[in-house]
């Protein structure tokens, strides 16, 4: 008998489905199988899109807050969260995401959908499980997995007492927790405590590492962080969580603090984020050569895994865990599946958005990365509270650092800690992606007043200092 599929795609998040769009579109046989209710994976459900409608609340609220510094006098001075309303918008944006996701797979002839559980039982043929427990065997030239990532829940005792969650349980919480100790100043984190900081939670973070937010730019985390306690959540890095315990009607979090001080923070509800684990639960991977551990699948340049004809893209392969990589290396795995000549992507040259408040986002390597790397860099810098359009939103406590390479100044990387950072990463991968010049940036003309003037000025001021260093040189 035909196999019938040329190739079958496990997990329908960021990674697997644009994947199973571009190999059928090109005209090969697709099976895409999803085991949750929907496509769209951690990100539409548990993950990106939720966190940010939350934080679109909190940001909203915010300025509600700040409208008299604007000249708008409110007849009675207190805003009010209405969290009911505030889950039936996210709910209402995820189904209507889900379903143009569902419309968009169903035009595309070639590509069939299973919504079921997968599992390898050889490396050429999978048994799918269906909610209503139908099961099916189905047979496929080549595999891609693309699983994700769960929550990773660390070794601390108490860790399983009521009232200690993840962020997927918080992102249905049915109320705004009093108060919130979070444990684990990663991007999660920290996105998290700010928006439920915002809507009416006390917030403690408690950080094992000596900066939040793990390997970005140390001066901007820095920043953030100060930002952060001046607005009064409460973060305390370099500290070991010992153990949670009920207390009261809370809980209490034993901590040694970076001084190696005993101390206890307690709160109505303990968030877990500490990071995740790639997804490998239950796929059968035993039945197959394809090698994993911790980290996650392991994979050769091409995303090809140990066993021949079976491929990873996204969290399931480890860091970095974003949907836009996840999505890059699906892409870029069915072009060259295609036989088209195909880049895939580097860490170096990837992007990121952390969507705290003021956003933080990168493209390419920190100064330090750069540095590490054997590189000879420069660092063009920009304040912006010098920036119009930073002054005129009431948000200019920010930062934009250019890293470019000394011997040709070409960009290796952007950061900026300012509202709106995340929306300039877009454009700055393509200067870190095509490694363009200072020059070039400095002479392209940006439309005033906006935040993207602030590459050209600090563009132009680093090529001054590096015009007087060459002269004195
Ligand atoms: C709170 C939070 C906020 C985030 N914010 C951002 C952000 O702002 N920007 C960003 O880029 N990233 C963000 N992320 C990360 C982002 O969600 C992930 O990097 C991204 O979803 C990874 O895509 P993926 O396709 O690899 O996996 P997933 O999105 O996890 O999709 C995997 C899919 O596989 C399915 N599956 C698993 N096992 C099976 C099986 N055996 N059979 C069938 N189906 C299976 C799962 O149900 C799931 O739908 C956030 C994550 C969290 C938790």
């Amino acid at each position: 008998m035909a196999i019938p599929y040329d190739f079958v795609i496990i997990g329908g998040g960021p990674g697997g489905t644009p994947t199973a769009m571009a190999l059928a579109t090109a005209g090969r046989r697709i099976l895409l199988v999803e085991k949750g209710n929907g496509l769209g994976g951690t990100c539409l459900f548990e993950g990106c899109i939720p966190s940010k409608i939350f934080r679109e609340s909190a940001r909203r609220l915010r300025e509600l807050r700040e409208s008299e510094a604007f000249g708008l006098r409110k007849a009675s001075s207190e805003v009010q969260v209405d969290w009911p309303t505030i889950l039936q918008r996210k709910q209402a944006i995820l189904e209507r995401r889900s379903r143009a996701a569902l419309m968009r797979i169903t035009h595309i002839g070639g590509l069939d959908y299973r919504q079921g559980t997968a599992r390898f039982i050889t490396p050429r043929r999978i048994e799918v499980i269906t909610a209503d427990g139908t099961r099916e065997e189905i047979d496929f030239d080549q595999a891609i997995v693309a699983t994700g990532s769960i929550p990773k829940h660390p070794p601390i005792e108490g860790a399983d007492l009521p009232g200690v969650i993840d962020s997927e349980a918080l992102l249905d919480a049915e109320a705004i927790p009093a108060s919130l100790g979070i444990i684990g100043g990663g991007p999660i984190g920290v996105e998290l405590g700010q928006i439920f900081h915002t809507l009416g939670s006390q917030v403690a973070i408690l950080e094992a590492a000596p900066h939040i937010l793990g390997p970005v730019d140390e001066e901007l985390s820095a920043q953030l962080t100060q930002d952060m306690r001046t607005a009064g959540i409460a973060i305390e890095t370099g500290s070991r969580v010992q153990a949670i315990s009920a207390h009261g009607d809370g809980l209490a979090i034993d901590y040694r603090n970076s001084a190696g001080e005993e101390r206890q923070q307690v709160v109505s509800t303990v968030l877990l984020v500490t990071g995740r684990r790639p997804n490998v639960d239950g796929l059968g991977l035993e039945n197959t050569a394809v090698a994993h551990d911790t980290h996650g699948i392991s994979v050769d340049a091409e995303l090809q895994t140990s066993e021949p004809g079976i491929y990873a893209v996204g969290d399931v392969v480890g860091q970095p865990m974003f949907a836009h990589w996840a999505t890059a290396q699906g892409l870029a795995l069915a072009r060259h599946l295609l036989g088209l000549p195909t880049a895939f992507p580097t860490p170096a040259t990837n992007s990121a958005a952390i969507f705290s408040d003021p956003e933080l986002a990168m493209a390419g390597l920190t100064e330090a990365q750069a540095r590490a790397a054997g590189m000879d860099v420069g660092v063009a810098r920009y304040d912006f509270r010098q920036d119009a359009r930073a002054q005129i939103a009431g948000r200019d406590n920010g930062l934009l650092k250019i890293v470019y390479r000394k011997a040709d100044h070409g960009i290796v990387g952007v950061h900026a800690l300012v509202e709106g950072a995340a929306d300039l990463m877009g454009e700055a991968a393509i200067l870190v992606k095509t490694g363009l010049p200072l020059e070039a940036v400095a002479s392209a003309i940006h439309p005033h007043p906006t935040l993207t003037e602030s590459f050209a000025v600090a563009a132009r001021m680093a090529l001054s200092q590096e015009a007087m260093r060459v002269g004195n040189e």
